[in-house]
């Protein structure tokens, strides 16, 4: 979940951030005896028997599955996205609206479907106008959401309008919109001054692993069955979530057809005498294992971490992997390669999944990048200057410039993806 903030997940009345949800379930789904792999999916095989699913790292085999990937949000990938991404610039108003930073700002939404539409509004909230960007001479949206945007005085609708690229304070948050007027393609002179640009340009599912083998709509979102929404077109495959829902996407409807999934898989194992009952630990034994375990953990001497701090005596340019601002420095003067900084606290749970992994997938390149974590409650001013607004956050430098943002935990293949984009970049340079 890459959302920062969730405000209308019940039971949280101060709002809960996305990775600390998440943290939290997945606590929960360890403690009733789930095995977690965390690992990119490459294909899944329906036409066996158990079913087959091959990661990068193993293949798997079930009896039942549920498919719960989501959507990941479409974007318009202008020039400086990535600069302003999570610094003004978003894909769901639902979610970061309530900023402080957008109150009483005027604010951009890019769309006219009905989630741009829904964004504008509900935008009003907050904003003190919201200008919604449509590309076409209309807006596609239904009757009544169109009704409410064109009703609402707080809304400025702008047809034909597209953006091309977007600028900045001096602070590094956006400001202001270049837009491009679509039937004569010639740029707007007048640069369109906003706090936050949202985008409303719909969903790409997360099935492209799925190669096909079940039913999906001609978008690629799954079908699910009328009956109990979470059945597939294959029989023990169920669907949760944005992999298949494409109107309420919000993290509480999303768990509510993950239980509905979870019900229909165990109806389905029941009636195919596929069941088979783990016993577990009763919550009581399960909360005292916990605990007896975190005490333990406490009064253990801590563990030397692979990577020592490094100073003057002890950084060697030769090693991969380094802590801390002195080696920071001297990597990001002296390293040829591409340079990868690791943003971590020490009260991050997401941070703790993360660093495992990165570092199996930085073995990976062990003679072609550097690596550096800093721990930013050791090193604030660090963090500041590097503009940190949350961990884990990943930022890989090229030539002492930042080419690439990674927040939030992001599957390994994304990670993979950008190390070696740089790589190409720079044997070809
Ligand atoms: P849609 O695909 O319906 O709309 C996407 C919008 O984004 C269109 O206006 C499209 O423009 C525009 N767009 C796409 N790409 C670009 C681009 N590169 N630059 C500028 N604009 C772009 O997606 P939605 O997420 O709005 O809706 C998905 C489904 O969910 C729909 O069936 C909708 O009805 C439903 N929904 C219902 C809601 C409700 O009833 N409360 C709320 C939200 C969603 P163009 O029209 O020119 O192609």
């Amino acid at each position: 979940m890459s959302t920062t903030e969730v405000e209308n997940y019940p039971g949280f009345p101060e709002g809960v951030t996305g990775p600390e949800l998440m943290e939290r379930m997945r606590q929960q789904a360890l403690r009733w005896g789930a095995e977690l792999y965390e690992e990119d999916v490459v294909s899944v095989d329906f036409s066996k028997r158990p079913f087959e699913i091959k990661s990068e790292d193993r293949t798997m085999r079930a009896n039942a599955i549920i498919l719960a990937t989501g959507a990941t949000a479409k974007r318009l990938r202008i020039p400086s996205e990535e600069k302003f991404w999570s610094k003004g610039i978003s894909a769901c108003a639902i979610c970061d609206g309530a900023s402080p930073a957008f109150a009483q700002k005027e604010l951009a939404v890019v769309g006219g479907g009905d989630s741009a539409c829904e964004e504008a509004i509900y935008l009003t909230k907050y904003a003190s106008k919201v200008h919604l960007l449509v590309r076409g001479e209309e807006m596609r949206a239904s009757k009544a959401m169109r009704d409410r945007v064109l009703d609402s005085s707080d809304v400025i609708v702008h047809y034909n309008t597209s953006v091309e690229d977007a600028a900045g304070n001096a602070q590094g948050f956006l400001e202001s919109l270049k837009l491009v007027n679509t039937k004569t393609n010639e740029s707007i002179p007048e640069p369109l001054k906003v706090a936050g640009m949202f985008y409303g340009i719909g969903h790409t599912p997360n099935t492209k692993f799925l190669d096909s083998q079940l039913g999906t709509d001609e978008d690629g979102f799954i079908i699910v069955s009328d009956h109990d929404k979470t059945s597939t077109s294959v029989e023990g495959v169920f669907s949760a979530g944005d992999v298949h829902d494409k109107e309420w996407r919000q993290a509480i409807t999303a768990a509510g057809s993950g239980c509905q999934a979870a019900i229909s898989t165990e109806r389905y194992l029941q009636m195919n005498k596929l069941l088979k009952e783990v016993k577990m630990m009763d919550t009581k034994d399960a909360k005292e294992e916990i605990e007896a375990a975190k005490k333990k953990e406490a009064g253990a001497p801590k563990k030397k971490t692979h990577e020592p701090a490094i100073d003057a005596d002890n950084f060697d340019i030769d090693r991969q992997k380094h802590q801390g601002q002195y080696a920071l420095r001297k990597l990001y003067h002296e390293s040829p390669r591409p340079l990868v900084v690791m943003y971590t606290s020490p009260t991050c749970g997401p941070c703790k999944r993360l660093k495992p992994m990165l570092s199996t997938v930085l073995d990976e390149y062990e003679k072609s990048i550097h690596y550096v974590e800093i721990d930013i409650a050791k090193d604030p001013e660090i963090a500041e200057s590097a503009g940190i607004m949350g961990t884990p956050c990943v930022q890989v430098f090229k030539d002492k410039a930042r080419v690439a943002v990674i927040n939030g935990v992001k599957m390994k293949s994304e990670y993979r993806k950008i190390f070696s984009e740089q790589l190409i970049e720079s044997s070809a340079a």
